[in-house]
């Protein structure tokens, strides 16, 4: 596992559970909100040429380095990095870049088994975590040890969560919707297969797990009339929650840096569109 941060506590990010969240390196999206850039990009002072790299996708050449600051060998191959082509590639000098270290998988188990009867669950975030070649086996230690297992993910990737699903690994699902059909590419920043993301919402609609949907709204890029076309693609599930964007950290697009969000009645009129299709719909 590529762990990029660890957080030791959290009483909000595993509804009624306290928590560790492992932050897992590399992404398949390059959302232009996402304000963990140092994840999405986590080989800091080469990341210009790995993303480089990966936009070669469409070539066939593979990803030679993600992680190219602590030297490692490719564990996110080619295949797993993305169906998507990437729509934008950040160029940055390197000044800019955070170095963002990386936390040893021996590390963390020496912290999760010091937890034992503290923490409820262990949330495993990203990045994208469903790119990680041995995220299975992770979570089968981490469950090893009692806890339990809530999952972040894009969706881009059913074919993992199928397996993690069947093979009940995971406790509670949260995916990101991240913008209507025909804003995906615009928001995410890759040519996603949208056909992954839907089979992946209706996998998790009608799986036995809690789970929920969530949004991150950036004036701009999500207007009020787009709720609609995004409550019919998870129609009928339990929970939407949509959460304003950060403007005030380092983004993956910059230019969105000190946009003004939407304030707090324009937040409550799009969750309202939202529960004319799901059962919940609230702001975060
Ligand atoms: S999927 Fe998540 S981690 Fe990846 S770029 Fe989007 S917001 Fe960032």
């Amino acid at each position: 596992m590529l762990i990029g941060a660890l957080q030791k506590f959290s009483l909000l990010d595993y509804p009624g559970k306290i928590s560790a969240i492992v932050f897992t390196q590399g992404c398949n999206f390059r959302c232009r909100f996402c304000y963990n850039p140092m994840l999405v990009w986590p080989a800091c002072a080469k990341a210009s040429a790995a993303v480089k790299t990966m936009a070669d996708e469409s070539a066939g050449k593979p990803v030679t380095s993600i992680n190219a600051v602590a030297g490692k060998p490719a564990e996110i191959t080619d295949a797993q990095v993305g169906e998507g082509k990437l729509k934008y590639a950040r160029e940055e000098s390197p000044g800019r870049q955070k170095i963002h270290p990386q936390i040893s998988e021996d590390d963390f188990f020496v912290f999760l088994k010091s937890r034992a009867g503290k923490l409820d669950a262990v949330v495993i975030t990203g990045g994208e975590p469903s790119l990680q070649p041995d995220l299975m086996e992770f979570i089968r230690k981490i469950k090893t040890l009692g806890f339990l297992i809530k999952l972040d993910t894009n969706g881009s990737r059913p074919e993992v969560l199928a397996r993690l699903i069947k093979e009940k690994l995971i406790d509670y699902i949260a995916m990101d919707l991240k913008a209507t059909p025909e804003k995906y590419a615009e928001i995410t920043g890759v040519e996603a297969d949208l056909n992954k993301i839907k089979k992946s919402v209706k996998m998790i609609i009608v799986s036995d797990l809690p789970y929920e949907f969530r949004t991150t709204v950036v004036p701009e890029l999500l207007a009020l009339s787009d709720f609609a076309a995004m409550g019919k693609m998870i129609q009928g599930a339990d929970k939407w929650y949509l959460q304003n964007f950060k403007s005030g950290v380092d983004l993956v697009d910059a230019s969105l840096q000190g946009r003004v969000p939407y304030n707090a009645r324009q937040m409550n009129q799009m969750a309202a569109m939202g529960r004319k299709y799901v059962k919940v719909c609230e702001v975060r």
